[in-house]
């Protein structure tokens, strides 16, 4: 490769193919984690004039709402002292202010802990909650007393591995170099023994995702949940049956770009397997609660009458909060797209929010 195109490339870039040269192809996977580290450690990319707006940054509201889910579920197990507030990835640490404002309304006082890598966020987060403790993973969070966890949109910024079905069997998805552009190519060897056995009789060319990443994170959580106590809360977009077809889809400037043009400068990300994510959680023996469409999970916690109480104390408001109040809750906006699913330990009380389908 002439040195000019290198020079030209952004960092995240340059570590890939530096990689490729000295090793071939790597693992989507690979190329995903360097891609995301060094796209969440360069920028702040939440807001308008970011590359996404998450729904913590959209209202109050939404915040707000986890927190009062959080404090029912708290005052029902007995209102238990010494319990720990845990966000996994919490961007600006919006959603965690509001939350533990409302929390806060309750009697509820926890312990503030926030897992983030990204060291540009984590000085954004402690503008807002000086007090908070940072772990790089979870498995630095205390041992003791229950964890009362929140992850929004953070499953999906997870490295996948994907896997093309061929006539010689499972192959697993890697990046390669093509000149000054990045492809993804079949790996030589079969992949079998990573997909499962029972996977089989698939067209060719069927894309199968993974997510090793998030099936350790949650095996973790959800040990710690068992023994310690609480509940994990999840917010993403996601699919709740075993699929197939790739999911892999990078934004920038609130616009798609493929995944595979300049890694590092727009955010790589993939639907979350709830399914998989639920299983493991069984497993560990929590209670599953959804996955629920966020619109009505907004609905049945009170988000209504929460606009409503902010337009009559704010009226010149209305626009906003109205504007607000649709896109967390519509259909066609992220109402449905967004799922909301609980992991709770199984001695703790059911949860609100999860019932409305069943009325
Ligand atoms: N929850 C926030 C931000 C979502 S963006 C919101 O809703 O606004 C994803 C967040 O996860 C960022 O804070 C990013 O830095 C963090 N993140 C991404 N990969 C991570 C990893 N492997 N470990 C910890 N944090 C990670």
């Amino acid at each position: 490769m002439p040195d000019g195109i290198k020079a030209d490339l952004p960092s995240a870039a340059h570590i890939i193919a530096e990689r490729i040269e000295r090793e071939g192809p790597i693992p989507l996977g690979d190329y995903m984690a360097i891609a995301n580290d060094y796209y969440y450690a360069s920028k702040d990319p939440l807001g308008e004039e970011g590359d996404f707006v998450t729904a913590p940054e959209i209202s109050q509201m939404f915040g707000e709402i986890i927190g009062i889910w959080l404090a029912d579920l708290w005052l029902r197990q007995g209102s238990p002292d010494h319990c720990h507030y845990v966000e996994l990835g919490p961007g600006r640490g919006t959603l965690a202010k509001d939350a533990l404002r409302s929390m806060r309304k309750f009697g509820c006082h926890p312990s503030v802990h926030f897992v983030e890598t990204s060291p540009l966020l984590k000085a954004k987060q402690a503008q807002l909650h000086p007090d908070a403790i940072w772990h790089d993973d979870i498995s630095s969070l205390p041992e003791d007393g229950p964890l009362l966890m929140v992850a929004n949109e953070f499953f999906d910024a997870l490295p996948i591995e994907q896997f093309v079905a061929t006539s010689a069997g499972w192959r697993r998805q890697m990046v390669a170099r093509d000149r000054s552009k990045f492809v993804g190519v079949p790996s030589e060897e079969v992949a079998e023994e990573r997909v499962g056995s029972s996977m089989s009789g698939f067209p060719d060319d069927t894309i199968l995702e993974r997510s090793p990443v998030s099936v350790e994170v949650m095996g973790h959580i959800a040990s710690r949940i068992a023994k310690q106590g609480g509940t994990m809360l999840i917010i993403d977009y996601g699919y709740t049956k075993p699929g197939t077809g790739s999911t892999l889809q990078a934004v920038k400037d609130h616009m798609p770009v493929s995944p595979f043009d300049s890694p590092g400068s727009s955010d790589l990300t993939a639907h979350v397997d709830f399914h998989t994510l639920a299983n493991i959680a069984r497993t560990r023996m929590l209670k599953i609660h959804g996955p629920a469409e966020q619109g009505q999970w907004l609905k049945s916690l009170g988000i209504d009458q929460r606009a409503e109480a902010l337009i009559a104390a704010s009226p010149k408001e209305t626009d906003t909060v109205l504007a607000a109040h649709q896109r967390l809750t519509h259909v066609d906006e992220m109402g449905r797209l967004f799922r909301v699913m609980a992991a709770t330990a199984i001695d703790w009380p059911e949860p609100e929010g999860f019932s409305y389908g069943e009325e």
